[in-house]
């Protein structure tokens, strides 16, 4: 059985070490939060399967190359004969900020609908995850989001969702009004302090937007405080743990990093003080490296960071 299956779109990201310019040079990446959280998962020797639809062409195949060569089950992959890639540009405009652009309605995997997903539910896996990004992508693959987790609920497979407001998808008023509903079928949910008045009728307030989610069955709420860690909140009470210090080189990637180090430590039936331990190591691996999944560890290299001791039970 697999141990995870995440469903969304995979993008091809150009990278560019300066401002963009005629004849610069660009380097080809995946990116996509729900494949960077299952390379993350894959890494750390979980079966992880992503399914979405790319398309088919040689960016499709590229897209499919990186997930293969990182160990993710592609076995549910649709290709599109008919729609292009989804496409990024992140550019580097000076050392501390970078500008990222997308090119990806109508794309292949924007284009996402229920039957691209009946197949791989069917299958089964311990855990589903998804983020806010997909259902934000158009009307079927809203539809189709909500056809997964309302499957998963009624199979017994707890679902994971990354709250991942893209604001230049949609408004906060769409994205709140969609995520809401569906956080109430998730076993986790994952969100930065901003994030929470989108999965919760009861404010931005971090602790009321908690517990309405915990009375709404939510096992555990991860609010995401970069490099001052995460806290998570379940019906016990609220926890923290510190960030892992390191030198921040590219902190993008680090919540699908996080999200991958927690599910690891769920899939491994850790305690709730290591996932975090587990989900925090992640993340600084993940921004003390470049690259949104490039730097992340395998199991053997999870103590690199965080020290022997620490390491044997991460
Ligand atoms: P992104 O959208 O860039 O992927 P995010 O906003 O979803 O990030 P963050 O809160 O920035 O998520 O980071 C997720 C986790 O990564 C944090 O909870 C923390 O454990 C770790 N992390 C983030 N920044 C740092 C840092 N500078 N040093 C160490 N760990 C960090």
């Amino acid at each position: 059985e697999r141990d995870l299956l995440t469903v969304g779109e995979a993008l091809v990201s150009l990278r560019s070490s300066g401002p963009l310019a005629a004849g610069g040079p660009l380097t080809m990446h995946l990116a996509g939060a729900e494949s960077n959280v299952a390379i993350g998962l894959a890494r750390l020797g979980h079966r992880a399967a992503w399914a979405g639809r790319v398309s088919d062409d040689e960016l499709g195949e590229f897209v499919l190359r990186q997930l293969r060569a990182e160990g993710v089950d592609t076995t549910d992959v649709r290709r599109d004969p008919q729609r292009p890639p989804g496409v990024m540009f992140l550019e580097r405009r000076t050392a501390d900020v970078s500008r990222v652009r997308y090119l990806r309605a109508g794309s292949a995997g924007a284009a996402l609908d229920v039957d691209d997903l009946r197949a791989p539910l069917a299958a089964g896996a311990r855990l589903l995850h998804l983020s806010g990004i997909t259902p934000a992508l158009s009307d079927s693959a809203r539809t189709a989001v909500a056809w997964a987790v309302r499957t998963a609920a009624e199979s017994g497979i707890p679902v994971s969702l990354d709250v991942n407001y893209r604001a230049g998808l949609w408004s906060r008023e769409d994205a709140r009004a969609t995520l809401t509903p569906l956080a109430g079928y998730a076993a986790v949910v994952i969100a930065s302090t901003d994030e929470l008045d989108l999965v919760t009728e009861a404010g931005a307030d971090e602790r009321d937007a908690a517990a309405d989610l915990v009375r709404r069955g939510v096992s555990t709420v991860l609010v995401k405080l970069g490099a001052d860690g995460a806290r998570a909140w379940t019906a016990d009470g609220v926890e923290h743990v510190p960030a892992v210090p390191v030198t921040a080189v590219d902190t993008v990637g680090a919540g699908d990093a996080f999200t991958a180090g927690y599910l690891s430590g769920h899939l491994d039936g850790l305690g709730l003080t290591d996932r975090l331990r587990r989900a925090a190591a992640l993340g600084a691996f993940a921004v003390a490296g470049h690259g949104d999944w490039e730097g992340l560890p395998r199991r053997d290299e999870l103590s690199l960071i965080t020290g022997s001791a620490a390491g044997t039970t991460l």
